[in-house]
Formats: structure tokens, C-alpha cells, sequence
């Protein structure tokens, strides 16, 4: 049998260069397809090259970065064609999700989609609250998908990532209200499918609210040309 292994302290380093990268690459700071020097990051940030090496390799499994061979590492393109892609995944998970939630559908879990939902219906203006409200959302969307009790079908889910790409977009073009309002309806359309217990309306309010925001996102990648390094 094997030997239990001890915990080891996580390197504080290498996580605050982690939450710094990430934030600048999920915010204004780097553009898609940047350069990261990891010896010239160290430099700045007045770590050693080894925390840099781990945020990039962490970054990396989560999509926003590319560390492509003997040609260096790179803030992880924003392409329309990749984000259309992940929402089409996104849709086909949600909605198989969508067949199996009704069953498993408790009193406790449908007031925790109404309070989210509710949360999700409180203005929304400054950055913060942006970023709030795309919180709730993802909590929103990742509650639908565990309630499934599936755990494989979780962990596609969870590494799909979709909302690092929503986060990406947005904070280069904020939704416009119109696009709120819309998406208001829609959640509110979720919320009425899972009270009446109603799994092929369930499954419709979902399939039409991602491709619509999907959509949205794309349009929004090719009109901003967020894109473009
Ligand atoms: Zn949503």
C-alpha cells in the first residue's frame, strides 16, 4: 500500500504571482497574445523564476496562457472561432444536465436557484459589480450542472472554463443593458422551468439563453477586436 503523503505548505509566492498574472490577463493589464518572459516577470515582481514557472504552468491548465515550444509563452489568444467552440461544448453539457436536474430537485436546492437568481436581477454598474454579477452566474450555471450528482459530467464542465472566457471579454466590452435585460429573462426562464418541475422546458430556457449569450460574446470578440494582440 502506498505511504500516505504529508501536506506541503503551499508556496505563498507562488500564489500571489499566480493571482497576479491572472488577474492582468482576466483584466486590462496584458492583451491576448503578449509575450511572458517568465525571467523578465521575476524580475519585476522580485521572485525567483521557479514561482513564475508555476504560475504559468497553473495558468496554462486553465486556458489563459499557451506555452508553446521553442517559441516562448504567451497570453492565450481571444479568437472568435474559440469562443464559439466553448459555448457550443457549454450548451450540449448544460442541456444534458438540464434531462437529468428535475429528478434530483429538492425544496433546498430550488430556493438556492431562486436567491441566486434574484442576486442576479440587482443593478449592475461599476466593474465590481460586474464582477459580481458574473459570480452569480457562474454560480447559477455550475449548481444546475452538479445537482446532476454526476461527477464526471462536473469536471468536463469545470474544465471547460467557459467563464474565464465571458470574464475575458467583458472586461474589454462591458454588455450594453439591453443585453442585461435579455438575459434576465432568460434566467428568470430557467428558474420557472425548474419550479414547475418542467424538464423539456428546463432544457429549452438553457439551450437559448447560451446560445444567445454565446453569440453575443462572439459578436463582441469580432466587433471589439478584442482578439487582435
Ligand atoms: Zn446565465
Amino acid at each position: 500500500m502506498m505511504k500516505r503523503l504529508p501536506r506541503l505548505p503551499r508556496s505563498r509566492a507562488s500564489d500571489s504571482v499566480f493571482d497576479i498574472l491572472r488577474e492582468n490577463i482576466l483584466g486590462r493589464g496584458f492583451r491576448p497574445g503578449d509575450r511572458l518572459d517568465v525571467r523578465a516577470l521575476a524580475d519585476q515582481l522580485g521572485v525567483s523564476a521557479t514561482p513564475v514557472k508555476d504560475a504559468v504552468t497553473r495558468l496554462a491548465a486553465e486556458g489563459l496562457v499557451e506555452i508553446r515550444p521553442r517559441s516562448g509563452t504567451f497570453v492565450a489568444e481571444l479568437a472568435a472561432d474559440a469562443v464559439a467552440e466553448t459555448f457550443e461544448i457549454r450548451r450540449a453539457l448544460e442541456c444534458l444536465a438540464a434531462e437529468h436536474v428535475i429528478g434530483r430537485l429538492t425544496p433546498d436546492l430550488l430556493s438556492r436557484f431562486t436567491a441566486i437568481v434574484d442576486a442576479l436581477e440587482r443593478p449592475v454598474s461599476t466593474d465590481r459589480e460586474r464582477a459580481q454579477h458574473e459570480q452569480k452566474n457562474v454560480e447559477l450555471h455550475t449548481l444546475l450542472v452538479e445537482t446532476t450528482g454526476n461527477r464526471r459530467l462536473t469536471d468536463l464542465y469545470r474544465s471547460l472554463n467557459a467563464h474565464l472566457v465571458v470574464a475575458r471579454v467583458h472586461s474589454r466590452r462591458s454588455p450594453e443593458q439591453s443585453r442585461l435585460d435579455q438575459e434576465r429573462r432568460e434566467h428568470r426562464a430557467i428558474l420557472e422551468a425548474l419550479d414547475a418541475r418542467d424538464a423539456t422546458a428546463l432544457v429549452a430556457a438553457l439551450d437559448r439563453h447560451i446560445r444567445r449569450a454565446g453569440a453575443a460574446l462572439v459578436d463582441d470578440v469580432r466587433e471589439a477586436g478584442v482578439g487582435a494582440a
